[in-house]
């Protein structure tokens, strides 16, 4: 279209529009602070936080700079969503479900028991109502959520002993991440909620029994096979954890249509990028686990069925006394039941021919 039949088609506006079209490159400079809860070295998950940084600064061309904090730098691993919500940082990269203690909902934005596997998270953020209701529930914290990658189901951690039926988790001192503490306490096991950058030295001094990170890669990475010999699986606390980016909603507001824009995209490509590094990045990472003399135990199915009917109980428990919770979950579990009923035709026995085939 020439410039002459945009003036006869638009009229004014359609011109006044047009000249504002560049304005993306007339942006002004910002300055925002990422706190992330991750520690450096691990490449995977405070790496997500890294990529939403450069993506943000390429497609502005260097007009948008974001720099990310590791824990401890400006603000404690546990200390971002108060951070956030006061506006001392614009933006945090963190699991959700590390806040609990707050309100039982944010365990839903990551991971619960025997929740969503990361596609199924995915598909009920994206596509189902999982942002939606997330975002009213952060609104209260002054936040907007975009999600900021997923682990994939996570490994059920490293063990000092053997665990060979249920009574062996009483009086264990286990680090785990987030809301599963709580199913776990009614198990015996006495949950500890621990950031990954203190973890070593903790299993290290005996201060705790076990410990429980993501997966191969960043365990590898950690050192926790040089402390705990038995290395358990699955992680039935976190099928499909989500880690989070929370905005602080007037930082966030205060942006044009194209940032604001440019922010989402780059939330999306951090997203995606951090399943395709796990999943790229641990199976070379298992066997060097296994070769350097980690032992492989499934949990007994004592310990899965006790701790399947523990989270049902809670999660019964939660929904009659938290209505933030109640609004949510009842969505989560509905969706959860539709995509099992799916995927059990599907990835289930597709993957569980093909794991089975010696290639
Ligand atoms: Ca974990």
């Amino acid at each position: 279209m020439d410039r002459r039949s945009i003036i006869k088609n638009a009229g004014i506006a359609g011109i006044l529009a047009a000249g504002a079209a560049p304005a993306v490159h007339a942006q002004a400079a910002i300055r925002w602070r990422l706190a992330s809860s991750f520690p450096k070295a691990l490449d995977t998950i405070h790496g997500a936080a890294d990529t939403f940084a450069r993506v943000v600064k390429n497609m502005t061309g260097g007009k948008f700079e974001v720099s990310v904090h590791a824990p401890g730098e400006i603000m404690p691993a546990f200390g971002v969503v108060d951070g956030v919500q006061q506006g001392s940082v614009e933006i945090a990269h963190t699991a959700p479900y590390y806040f609990f203690g707050k309100d039982e909902t944010f365990a839903l934005g990551t991971a619960i028991p025997f929740g969503l596997n990361s596609r199924q998270m995915t598909a009920w953020m994206y596509e189902g109502n999982g942002m939606k209701l997330m975002r009213e529930f952060y609104a209260k914290y002054n936040m907007i959520n975009f999600p900021g990658g997923n682990t994939g189901a996570q490994m059920g951690g490293w063990f000092r002993k053997e665990i060979k039926s249920v009574k062996d988790l009483k009086g264990l001192k286990f680090r785990v991440g987030g809301f599963a503490g709580k199913v776990l306490d009614r198990l015996g096991v006495i949950p500890q909620n621990i950031p990954g950058g203190d973890i070593y030295p903790a299993l290290e001094k005996g201060t705790i029994d076990a410990a429980e990170w993501v997966g191969p890669y960043d365990d590898l990475k950690l050192g926790f096979n040089k402390v705990a010999p038995f290395y358990y699986y699955p992680g039935f606390w976190e099928g499909g954890p989500q880690l989070d980016f929370f905005i602080n909603d007037k930082a966030f507001n205060a942006l044009s249509p194209e940032y604001k824009a440019i922010v989402e995209a780059a939330c999306a490509q951090a997203h995606s990028d951090m399943q395709a590094k796990y999943d790229a990045r641990n199976p070379a990472a298992l066997k060097q686990l296994v070769g350097s003399g980690a032992k492989l135990r499934e949990f007994p199915k004592d310990v899965m069925a006790a701790s399947f009917k523990a989270a049902m109980e809670l999660y019964e428990e939660v929904s009659a006394k938290n209505e933030n919770w109640k609004k949510v979950y009842t969505d989560y579990s509905k969706f959860r039941a539709d995509s099992n009923l799916w995927f059990r035709f599907t990835e289930a026995k597709f993957d569980s021919f093909m794991q089975a085939q010696k290639l």
